[in-house]
C-alpha cells in the first residue's frame, strides 16, 4: 500500500478528550474518530488493526472446535421478556419500537436470541454439544463511555456460547474456551491473568475474566502472592478470622462532631481510630432502602451486597432519600434507632465501644454497641478486600494490581435455558434442559490494551501478529530519482514475496515520515534515502528499538525477509 493513495489523518497533538495512552495513540495514529459519545468510526489503519484481532481470535475459535455465525444486532423485545432481562437489564439496554409498536432492543450480548434458535433446532443428546461464535456489534448504553475503545457504546465483541447434554460436556465447552483465550493474549504479546469474577447481568454459576495487567486498568485484581488465587476485587472474599466480642461498654452518649461529616473529620476530632468508627451507608435496592455498616477504614462492596440480597439493582441513596430516613443532614447517618434493614460488615463483630452517625446534625454516639443497641438484621462479607486482609484461600498475603477486562467466561449452567425451555431427549427418550456457557471477548478493547500495553512515546509498537503492515517503507526525498527507483523496485519486491508493506512515497520531510511512522507502529522500518543509497546501504530499524542496522542495497530484499523471519 503506497501511503499517497491511504487516508491515515495522523494528529502532531494528543487531543484532550484522551485520557488514557491507548486512546491518545489511536486518534493520533488516525486509526479511530468520535461520531458521538462511546461511539466511534474505525478509519482505514484502525479497521485494519481490529481485523487483525479478530483474525487472531477467529483463528483460535475455529481451532477450539466452535462454528461462525452472525446473529443480528436487532432482537425483538419478546425473548428478553421470556429470561425477564427486560426488566433486569436496566438502562444499558437500549429498547426502541418499530411502527407496529412492537418492542426491540440492541443487543448488548446474546444469550436469547443464540438459545432461542438451538431450542427449534435441536431435539436429540445426539445433536449435542453446538459450539457456536459471532463477532458482531453490540450496544449498551454505558452510563460513562470513556478511554476510547476500552468503554465505548457500540462495540464489536466477540461472543461465543455452548450447549452441552452434561455437566462434564458443559465444563469441557468452558476449558476449550479457557485454553483458546489463553492462547490469543498470549499471541498478541499480552501480560494476563485468568481471574475469578461476579457474574454480574449474564448470570451463572461461576466465571473467569480475563485480565491484562496495566496501570491504567478500570478493574482492581486481588492476587495471592502465595498461590494461584487471584480474583476482581468486586468478588474478592473476605475472610474474617477474628472472635465476636462478648464485652459490652458503657451506655451511648451523644456528643457534638460540628461539620465533622467525613470518617476522617469525625475520627480526628473524637481522638478515635478510623476502625473505632462505623461507617452507615444508605442503598436503594430494588426500590427498599437498607443501611450497610462498616469499619470507619473500608470500603463497602455494593455488588457483594446485590449478590447478598438478590436484587437486581443496587443504588447509593440519593441525599434526599438519605435525609428523609435519617432525618439529618448527610455525613450524620448512623444504625441507632434506624426503622430500615441492617447489613453489617463481619469483622463489626469483633470489637465494641463504637463511634457511629447520630441521626442528627452536627452530632455522632460515641459507646455504642452494636449487639446491644442496633437492631442488626444479618452479619455478611460486604466490604472490598485489603492488603492487610489474608488470602481466602491460604492465607498468604494479597497484591491488588490493576487490570482491563479484556475476555469473561461464564459456565451459565440452566439459567436461559430453563427460562427459554431449551431442551432435548436423552438415551431413554427423557427431556431435560441444556446446560449452557458464553464466552466474551472485547475486540476494540482488546486492540485498545495491546496499544495499552505496548507503545513508546511517539507511538503504538504493534506485535507482529496484530500489526497492519510488517514492513515501513520510507523513500525519504522521494523527489531523487534515485531513492524512487529503488524504493519502488524494492517495494514491488517485497510485495510479489508475500510481505505486507506500507511505503512512504510522499513528498514529506524525514521528520515527518519518521514521525508518521512511529504512529503507524510498524514492525519494521526499512529507509531507503540519497546517503545511504551514497553508501551503497538501506538502513533497517525495529519500531521497539531491538536492533538498528544496513544493509548492502543488493540485500536489501533478503535481508528483510530474514529479519521478518526471526
Ligand atoms: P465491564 O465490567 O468492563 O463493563 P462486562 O463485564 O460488562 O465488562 P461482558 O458482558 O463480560 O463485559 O462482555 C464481554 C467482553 O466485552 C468484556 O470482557 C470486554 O472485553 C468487552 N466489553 C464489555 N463492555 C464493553 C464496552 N463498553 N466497550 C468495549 N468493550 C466492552
Ligand atoms: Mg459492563
Amino acid at each position: 500500500m503506497r501511503f499517497s493513495s491511504t487516508y491515515i489523518p495522523t494528529l502532531k497533538e494528543s487531543p484532550s478528550e484522551a485520557e488514557v495512552v491507548s486512546h491518545k495513540l489511536l486518534l493520533r495514529a488516525g486509526m479511530v474518530r468520535k461520531l458521538t459519545s462511546g461511539v466511534y468510526i474505525y478509519l482505514p489503519l484502525g479497521l485494519k488493526a481490529l481485523e487483525n484481532v479478530q483474525r487472531v481470535v477467529r483463528e483460535e475459535m475455529d481451532a477450539a472446535g466452535f462454528s461462525e455465525l452472525l446473529m443480528p444486532m436487532v432482537i425483538p423485545g419478546d425473548l428478553w421478556k421470556e429470561t425477564g432481562r427486560w426488566e433486569y437489564y436496566g438502562k444499558e439496554l437500549l429498547r426502541f419500537k418499530d411502527r407496529n409498536d412492537r418492542d426491540y432492543c440492541l443487543g448488548p450480548t446474546h444469550e436469547e436470541v443464540i438459545t432461542d434458535l438451538v431450542r427449534g433446532e435441536v431435539r436429540s443428546y445426539r445433536q449435542l454439544p453446538v459450539r457456536l461464535y459471532q463477532i458482531q456489534t453490540k450496544f449498551r448504553d454505558e452510563i460513562r463511555p470513556r478511554f476510547g475503545l476500552m468503554r465505548g457504546r457500540e462495540f464489536v465483541m466477540k461472543d461465543a456460547y455452548s450447549f452441552d447434554s452434561s455437566d462434564a460436556g458443559a465444563d469441557e465447552s468452558y476449558k476449550l474456551m479457557y485454553d483458546a483465550y489463553c492462547r490469543i493474549f498470549k499471541r498478541l504479546g499480552l501480560r494476563f491473568r485468568a481471574v475469578e469474577a461476579d457474574t454480574g447481568s449474564i448470570g451463572g454459576n461461576f466465571s473467569h475474566e480475563f485480565m491484562v495487567l496495566a496501570d491504567t486498568g478500570e478493574d482492581t485484581i486481588a492476587a495471592c502472592t502465595e498461590c494461584s488465587y487471584a480474583a476482581n476485587v468486586e468478588r474478592a472474599e473476605v475472610v474474617w478470622n477474628g472472635t465476636p466480642c462478648t464485652e459490652t461498654c458503657a451506655p451511648y452518649e451523644k456528643v457534638a462532631t460540628p461539620a465533622a461529616h467525613t470518617v476522617e473529620e469525625v475520627s480526628a476530632m473524637l481522638k478515635v481510630a478510623p476502625s473505632q468508627v462505623v461507617k452507615t451507608m444508605l442503598f436503594v435496592v430494588d426500590g427498599k432502602t437498607v443501611a450497610v455498616l462498616v469499619r470507619g477504614d473500608r470500603e463497602v462492596n455494593d455488588i457483594k451486597l446485590k449478590n447478598l440480597l438478590n436484587a437486581t439493582t443496587v443504588e447509593l441513596a440519593p441525599a434526599a432519600v438519605v435525609e428523609k430516613v435519617t432525618a439529618a443532614p448527610l455525613g450524620f447517618a448512623g444504625p441507632v434507632g434506624l426503622d430500615v434493614p441492617i447489613y453489617a460488615d463481619l469483622e463489626l463483630q469483633g470489637a465494641t465501644d463504637y463511634v457511629v452517625g447520630a441521626n442528627a446534625a452536627d452530632a455522632h454516639l460515641v459507646h455504642v454497641d452494636l449487639r446491644r443497641d442496633v437492631k442488626v438484621t444479618a452479619y455478611a462479607d460486604l466490604r472490598c478486600i485489603t492488603l492487610s486482609d489474608p488470602c481466602p484461600r491460604c492465607g498468604g498475603a494479597i497484591e491488588l494490581p490493576k487490570g482491563i477486562e479484556v475476555g469473561h467466561i461464564f459456565k451459565l449452567g440452566t439459567k436461559y435455558s430453563d427460562a427459554m425451555h431449551a431442551v432435548y431427549l436423552d438415551e431413554n427418550g427423557k427431556e431435560n434442559v441444556m446446560i449452557m456457557g458464553c464466552y466474551g471477548i472485547g475486540v476494540g478493547r482488546l486492540a485498545a490494551a495491546v496499544c495499552e500495553a505496548h507503545h513508546d512515546d511517539y507511538g503504538p509498537i504493534w506485535p507482529k501478529a496484530i500489526a497492519p503492515w510488517q514492513v515501513h517503507l520510507c523513500a525519504v526525498r522521494a523527489d531523487n530519482e534515485e531513492v524512487r527507483a529503488f524504493a519502488d523496485t524494492l517495494y514491488n519486491t517485497l510485495q510479489e514475496k508475500g510481505v505486507e508493506v506500507i511505503y512512504d512515497d510522499r513528498s514529506v520531510s524525514a521528520g515527518v515520515m519518521f514521525s508518521d511512522a512511529d504512529l503507524l507502529g510498524v514492525p519494521l522500518r526499512v529507509i531507503v534515502s540519497p546517503r545511504n543509497l551514497k553508501n551503497g546501504v538501506v538502513e533497517l530499524t525495529a519500531r521497539d528499538k531491538s536492533f538498528s542496522e544496513t544493509a548492502p542495497t543488493a540485500e536489501a530484499a533478503d535481508t528483510i525477509l530474514a529479519k521478518l523471519a526471526e
